[in-house]
């Protein structure tokens, strides 16, 4: 922890995040001359290996498949726009909110979910014996991924590994964890950020706030997306009453709109509307819960919310991408491949770690360090690895 914060932050709610209470960080630094702690968080994530690497990892749609497509770095900055404009509103802390936004997905995988599920089923295979547990947790998740790039993979201080980021962006960062990884956590810090999957409780105002743009922004650029890649039309989104409405409002107002423009303004009215919902939500709940701070925030429910019927509209916009996007025949060939490039890469790192660099063929615990490898390549480098090791082209 350190000592006095010296940077107070003006105009700030009661309940949010003010950097001067913050609960600090795990080794000790000396406070920045000109910016708050989490200014100064988000400005290690910006710099950090991890985050360049966002550049080339699916978000849906594999890297190579268009240049158009949102890629994790792409999604996590439209996270942190739409972030930071309800944070503005709700007199919440911006500098944290980007901070998390920007680097809540620092943890995927190569070929996003696919990538994910291949790498768990490898670990959870090995599982016993010996217990992959012993040390490093169990299985893979992409958010406790993101928690250990921004603790322990960064390399980038001479005092310390990973990126010593203060306790509510961690928090943040930690968006889920299962229990057996929470307990594990709770032994290396007890009381600390994965606490609150062991005891109950919510995390800050915040984190709650990226954990909702975060949906917001996958289910806007989803359908953009969608439609750009050809796999969803727009007489398809009809079927979706939430896109349906914006888009006879967009029509009512501009009788001539067609094609992308339509398409455009259509997500763009979604978007505000969604905005606007949570900012008033969230101020209803904050004043019915009789919230005064940050200690009230923390153990209570989840306040940052959509109203109940923008939450069911939202759920059926997101079944209807499941349904038509995520499981589109030629969306799930991709995954299929995808999943056998990681479970390749996985099998033959375990039997020849000498094929990793030093780093990792020489740590502890082998197959994590074979996971951390794995989860860290962008996907065109598992690609060309998996090439180099198989011969084989899987993505023509
Ligand atoms: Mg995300």
């Amino acid at each position: 922890m350190t000592g006095a914060v010296v940077h107070a932050v003006s105009g700030l709610a009661p309940w949010a995040s003010d950097p001067a209470r913050s609960r600090g960080r795990r080794h000790p630094e000396a406070e920045a001359p000109t910016r708050t702690a989490y200014q100064r968080d988000r400005d290690r994530v910006i710099h950090s290996t991890a985050f360049r690497r966002l550049v080339y990892k699916t978000q849906v749609f594999l890297n190579h498949e268009g240049d158009l497509f949102r890629t994790r770095l792409t999604h996590s900055l439209e996270v942190a726009q739409l972030g930071r404009s309800i944070a503005r509103s709700l007199r919440l802390n911006e500098d944290l909110v980007e901070a998390i936004a920007l680097a809540h997905d620092l943890g995927h995988t190569p070929f996003g979910h696919a990538g994910q599920d291949a790498l768990h089923g490898c670990l959870r295979d090995l599982s016993s014996p010996p217990a992959i547990d012993e040390g490093d947790g169990w299985g893979f998740e992409h958010n406790l991924q993101s928690l250990r790039v921004v603790d322990e993979l960064e390399e980038r201080y001479p005092a310390f590994d990973g990126l010593n980021l203060c306790f509510e962006t961690r928090e943040g960062v930690l968006k889920h964890c299962s229990r057996a990884n929470a307990l594990r956590l709770e032994q290396q810090e007890a009381g600390g950020v994965a606490w609150r999957f062991v005891h109950g409780g919510s995390p800050s105002l915040e984190a709650q706030l990226c954990n909702l743009a975060d949906e917001i922004a996958y289910n806007a650029h989803d359908i953009d997306d969608g439609v750009r890649s050809g796999l969803l039309t727009m007489d398809q989104l009809a079927e979706v009453e939430l896109f349906e409405h914006y888009r006879q409002h967009a029509l009512r107002v501009h009788p001539a709109l067609t094609g992308r423009r339509l398409l455009f303004e259509a997500i763009r009215l979604m978007l505000s509307d969604q905005v606007y919902d949570v900012i008033d939500t969230t101020r209803a709940r904050i004043a019915a819960a009789g919230i005064e701070d940050v200690a009230g925030v923390r153990a209570g429910p989840t306040l940052v919310a959509f109203s109940e019927g923008m939450r069911e509209r939202t759920q059926a916009l997101k079944t209807f991408l499941l349904r038509n996007l995520y499981r589109h025949p030629q969306v799930m060939e991709t995954t299929q491949r995808a999943r056998r490039v990681v479970a390749d890469l996985f099998g033959r790192y375990m039997e020849m770690p000498s094929e990793m660099p030093d780093a990792h063929g020489q740590r502890q615990h082998q197959a994590r360090a074979v996971a951390d490898y794995i989860a860290g390549m962008t996907d065109r480098f598992a690609i060309r690895e998996h090439e180099r090791l198989f011969g084989a082209v899987m993505f023509p």
